[in-house]
């Protein structure tokens, strides 16, 4: 199975309860961003550099459960900023636990192998550790040597004492998809549990701010589609978390509507509209941010900023909530999560 069996269950669980209730927008995930402080300068990243005004800022842990409680979603991605650096990231851990949600904590791993021990293993809760490429391929663009070997020592730190770790991978312009197969590969070796891509999203922050061209890191639709799709072969021998109608929509073998209102972001600032990547507004509640966003207005097509987004966090949801479904997609889906 590629994920624990409380996953599936929870989310077959909650997504039945929502076709029932005739719910037409609700959440699968809540990134979840307690802080914005980074022990890292990652090039690509837009949030160091659009949130410097509240870098020092912390929800609290109270705050924290209190947005998962509101809006309800059964999955919680921990990010940020670096999660590990976030001061109560155990209690407030174990209490998404106890509230039965499944945790992905999503990790530099700078931190990871001297924060192990403050938590407990369990099929509810993942390590998934941002890793781009190689030794220097990675190290380059986190902007700091020895990184790479960091993040691996967390790993086996990490696996050893029984927690399941992914590994999250940004595909930027320069990227070499034979690298990533490397990766992968050693990784695999390691016996991490699965592997997430996505394409980077040109932040206009990080263009309009990061002094190295970063407008050249970032790809345009049709490159990121050539790019997946000469690699895709490659990607599907491995463990992949992405599903194969979303990894067929990052190879431009279909299309996909944005569902942004799925994965909703919650933040020192309120809760971030329209989704992860553009900040236009923040709100007091998830039922706030769905009901005040004129959603028609984002998407490729619809604002010049989405034109080149195909993230993860806008388009897997899709994938999962049968937007624009095709016959025998739901035999694809189910191959995927038994194998
Ligand atoms: S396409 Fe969706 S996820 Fe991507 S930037 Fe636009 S609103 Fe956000």
């Amino acid at each position: 199975m590629r994920f624990p069996i409380s996953l599936t269950s929870s989310l077959t669980g909650y997504l039945m309860k929502q076709k029932l209730t005739g719910t037409k927008r609700f959440p699968l995930v809540l990134m979840l961003e307690p802080l914005h402080a980074c022990n890292l300068t990652c090039t690509g990243c837009g949030r160091i550099r659009e949130y410097i005004a509240s870098i020092r800022e912390r929800m609290t842990v109270e705050a924290c459960l209190e947005s998962a409680d509101e809006c309800g979603a059964p999955v919680v991605s921990i990010c940020g900023g670096e999660p590990l650096m976030y001061k109560g990231i155990e209690e407030l851990t174990a209490k998404l636990i106890e509230r039965k949600k499944h945790i992905y904590i999503c990790t530099n791993a700078v931190l990871l192998e001297k924060k192990v021990p403050l938590f407990r293993p369990t099929s509810r809760l993942f390590f998934n550790v941002h890793l781009d490429g190689m030794e220097a391929t990675h190290d380059l663009i986190v902007e700091r040597e020895g990184t790479f070997a960091k993040a691996i020592d967390g790993i086996k730190a990490a696996l050893a004492a029984g927690f399941q770790v992914t590994t999250n991978t940004t595909v930027y312009k320069e990227t070499d998809m034979n690298e990533i197969g490397v990766l992968w590969g050693y990784l695999n070796e390691l016996g991490v549990n699965g592997f997430m891509i996505s394409p980077a999203f040109a932040y206009e922050a990080v263009n309009t701010t990061n002094p190295t061209g970063a407008k050249q890191i970032f790809m345009t639709r049709e490159q990121v589609q050539k790019k997946f799709s000469d690699a895709k072969s490659m990607l599907k021998r491995f463990r992949l978390m992405a599903s194969p109608i979303y990894l067929d929509f990052l190879c431009g073998d279909r299309d996909l509507e944005c569902s942004a209102w799925a994965n909703p972001t919650r933040n020192v600032g309120g809760w971030r509209g329209p989704c992860y990547l553009l900040g236009d507004a923040h709100y007091k509640t998830y039922a706030e941010l769905v009901a005040a966003t004129d959603w028609s207005k984002y998407g490729p097509g619809n604002d010049s900023r989405c034109k080149d987004c195909l993230v993860h966090c806008g388009f897997e949801p899709s994938a999962v909530l049968a937007s624009n479904r095709r016959f025998g997609d739901m035999v694809k889906m189910a191959v995927w999560q038994l194998t």
